[in-house]
């Protein structure tokens, strides 16, 4: 099972849900879970397991060229070619930026003097760690993007090829049988790699018309993309009730609503997993684990 946890707007609750529901299946079923966190401007999932303990670390590299000047005819094909305006060339030297490089190799292919070539180049790090029994048989893979650098998607596939443990090197995250994705907010590309391949994504959203207007947007996105879905209510009691008509209308199953709770809200800002520390929400957690998993399959 890869469950990915996503809402339209930030600060909807994703990675509180995404923690409760990793530590209350783990520790549920006694099965490994994994929090792959896609979050990668500002990752946090890691902190709710103060128990954890590092796995590894490894950057995350991306081709870029490199430009030999002493063969260079600075004709100019290359910025030509290149359609994310990456290189200028003047008359004396190539001029290479390199945070807009996609690292397609095309100026590469195109250089008729064969004057570039490849290199590579970190663009952030990727952490795995493994929670303490506390928390069950949790790994969590989080990355953390470099200052400065505009592209995540890179990064944002690499977390969850280790999380998956498909990266081709070695680890125990192979071991994982359910992971749970926990997206960056909105619904720009970022979110889509972290949704992509999917077999269930829960969005998370709020009852105000804020709440309503992105997560409409992001149901529309799920639904090009042909992820099954579900809609967990954060916050009830707060706003109005047009997420819940909405939802309705549109045959949107809701699957768990979590209310306005000054002990939830508490918890939560300590840095602990709330599902855990109010026992009735963690069979409630375990229980929603489960109903996606009818529900994907
Ligand atoms: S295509 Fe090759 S030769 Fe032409 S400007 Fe670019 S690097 Fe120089
Ligand atoms: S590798 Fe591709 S994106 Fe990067 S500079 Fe060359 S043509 Fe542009």
């Amino acid at each position: 099972m890869k469950i990915s946890v996503a809402s339209g707007k930030g600060g909807t609750g994703k990675t509180l849900v995404a923690t409760s529901l990793a530590a209350s299946r783990a520790l549920s079923t006694g099965r490994r879970v994994t929090i792959a966190d896609c979050d990668v401007e500002v990752p946090n999932s890691y902190l709710f397991f103060p128990d954890r303990s590092l796995l590894a670390k490894q950057q995350c590299l991306v081709s870029i060229p490199v430009f030999d000047e002493s063969r260079c005819s600075h004709c100019g094909k290359c910025a030509d070619f290149c359609a994310y305006h990456a290189i200028a060339v003047l008359p004396q030297t190539v001029l290479l930026f390199p945070e807009l490089c996609h690292g397609c190799g095309g100026c590469s292919i195109i250089c008729p003097e064969k004057a570039v070539s490849e290199s590579t180049r970190s663009i952030g790090e990727i952490t795995r760690a493994a929670s303490g029994s506390a928390t069950g048989k949790v790994q969590i893979v989080w990355g953390e993007l470099a200052v400065g650098e505009a592209r995540a998607t890179p990064l944002i596939k690499m977390v969850k090829d280790l999380a998956a443990g498909t990266d081709g090197g070695e680890g125990d995250s192979r071991e994982g049988k359910d992971i749970i994705v926990d997206c960056p907010p909105g619904t720009s590309c970022t979110m889509v790699e972290s949704v992509q391949d999917t077999d269930f994504c829960l969005l998370v959203t709020e009852p105000t018309p804020f709440g309503l207007y992105d997560l409409d947007i992001a149901l529309k996105v799920l639904e090009k993309m042909k992820i099954p879905r579900g809609v967990l209510i954060n916050k009830s009691g707060i706003g109005d009730r047009k997420v819940y008509g909405y939802l309705e209308k549109r045959g949107i199953p809701m699957l768990m609503e979590i209310p306005l709770d000054r002990k939830i809200a508490e918890i939560y800002s300590r840095g602990e997993i709330f599902a855990l520390k109010m026992p009735e929400w963690r069979a409630r957690f375990a229980g929603l684990m489960e109903r996606i998993e009818e529900m994907a399959a």
